[in-house]
């Protein structure tokens, strides 16, 4: 018998009516064949609520307390599923995370998964029942209750899938897949059929949260392929797999486009070995991420570091920084907010030369200036001002031949 994991991200299950919908789909699965594990997350708007509650309550809340608060999100909601899988004549049975054996690190609110004791899980779809799994949490060697950062219900479904060895791994979400492009901020954006995992990887982490790129660089590790689909229409979604020869051929697999981030320059230090270490201690010191660096080329003796973070952090930042600004002798810290990053991305850079030259040439004639520039062997990503963002998207989208009208790159 075929055992099948399926997760339903918020909007899926974000009224009484959609979640219906979700247990109908469940029981349609097992009436094909299949033991079916469901994977379930809050109700839309449920956990971003839940933070904003917190925050009102508590300037800084306890992350330990965070976790046990926002993990009500995700109970809720597998609670409702099961009860509508019942309703509808089937045999349904809720599990949190710590029910279903998951274990993960003491990290709270951003906890690795360590280990999946599925043993109750598989004692349930024994006896028939569909399991409905809590997303984005787990339970730590202390028993204390977990989550697995944002998005981390496809985390749960992903090792969820490895960990019971099932036969197909669905995420249903609210798109008929992953696009080219957001199809919210680009309307034709065209649905891709296969992506490799490392070109998931790279749009997750830069900015299309279609899929947490945690889950994606699990599924990579493990091999597990799964599919991203609708839950709200029929048809085929896209494969995440291990790339294939073919793949190659496509320059361009997709653009992206993360919004909420700031620029920090520290503006005319002196090039010598020790400094960027300084600013870069500091700045782990206080668990910010970050993502582009910068230097520029040394004049006179001295240099710029620029770098990127997400804004959210910019005031930590700031504060961790101003001290070794003075120690160092710089000239100054330049904040900047309201920036945005734009990558394009796709394993056919590798084969192809001229992607760097068509997206500068690109935004430069739209008169879009490139603030920073960074590279990988799959992916290049501009930082441009956030005003821009839409309209490089869309312009670089068109440059790439990726619009739903457009079959291959013209070039
Ligand atoms: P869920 O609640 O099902 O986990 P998310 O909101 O986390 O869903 O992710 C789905 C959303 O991701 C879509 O509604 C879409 O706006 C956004 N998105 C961003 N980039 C892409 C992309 N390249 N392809 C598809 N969707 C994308
Ligand atoms: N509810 C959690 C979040 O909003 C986890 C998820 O949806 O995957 O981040
Ligand atoms: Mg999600």
């Amino acid at each position: 018998m075929r055992l099948i994991v399926q997760k339903y991200g918020g909007t899926s299950v974000g009224s009484p009516e959609r979640i219906r919908n979700v247990a109908r789909r469940l029981l349609e699965t097992q009436r094909e064949g299949c033991k079916v594990v469901a994977v379930i997350s809050a109700m839309a708007g449920v956990t971003d609520d839940l933070i904003k509650l917190a925050r009102e309550t508590s300037p800084q809340p306890a992350e330990r307390e965070l976790d046990a608060l926002l993990a009500t999100g995700e109970q809720a909601a597998i609670a409702l599923t099961a009860m509508a899988v019942n309703a509808l004549g089937g045999k349904a049975v809720s599990l949190t995370g710590a029910e279903a054996g998951i274990l993960t690190d003491r990290a709270h609110t951003r906890a690795k998964i360590a280990n999946i004791s599925p043993k109750q899980i598989h004692e349930l779809l024994a006896d028939d029942y569909i399991v409905v799994v809590a997303g984005f949490q787990g339970q730590n060697a202390d028993g204390e209750t977990t989550t697995l950062g944002r998005g981390g219900s496809d985390l749960t479904a992903i090792a969820l899938a490895g960990a019971l060895n099932a036969d197909a791994c669905q995420i249903f979400t609210d798109v008929d897949g992953v696009f080219t492009c957001d199809p919210r901020v680009v309307s034709d954006a065209r649905k891709i059929d296969e992506v490799a995992y490392d070109e998931l990887l790279e749009m997750a982490g830069a900015g299309s949260k279609v899929m947490q790129s945690r889950a994606v660089e699990f599924a990579k590790k493990f091999g597990i392929e799964f599919e991203v689909r609708s839950s709200l229409k029929p048809g085929a979604g896209t494969i995440a797999k291990e790339e294939t020869a073919n793949m190659e051929d496509v320059v361009i697999r997709g653009v992206s486009l993360d919004r909420n981030q700031a620029k920090l320059t520290v503006d005319d230090v002196r090039d010598e070995a020790g400094i960027a270490g300084r600013i870069f201690s500091a700045i782990a010191h206080g668990n910010i991420v970050v993502d582009m660096i910068v230097q520029s080329v040394s004049k006179h003796g001295t240099t710029d570091i620029s770098f990127t973070i997400h804004e959210n952090d910019l005031e930590a930042a700031r504060a961790l920084l101003d001290p070794i600004v003075t120690e160092v002798q710089a000239a100054g810290l330049l904040a900047t907010k309201g920036v945005a990053k734009l990558s394009v991305v796709g394993i056919g850079m590798r084969s192809h030369s001229g992607v760097a030259a068509r997206l500068f040439d690109c935004l430069g004639k739209a008169g879009i200036n490139i603030q920073l520039i960074s590279t990988s062997e799959i992916k290049i990503a501009v930082i441009i001002d956030g005003k821009d963002a839409d309209r490089a998207a869309q312009l670089t989208h068109q440059e790439f031949g990726l619009t739903r009208f457009t079959s291959a790159p013209s070039r």
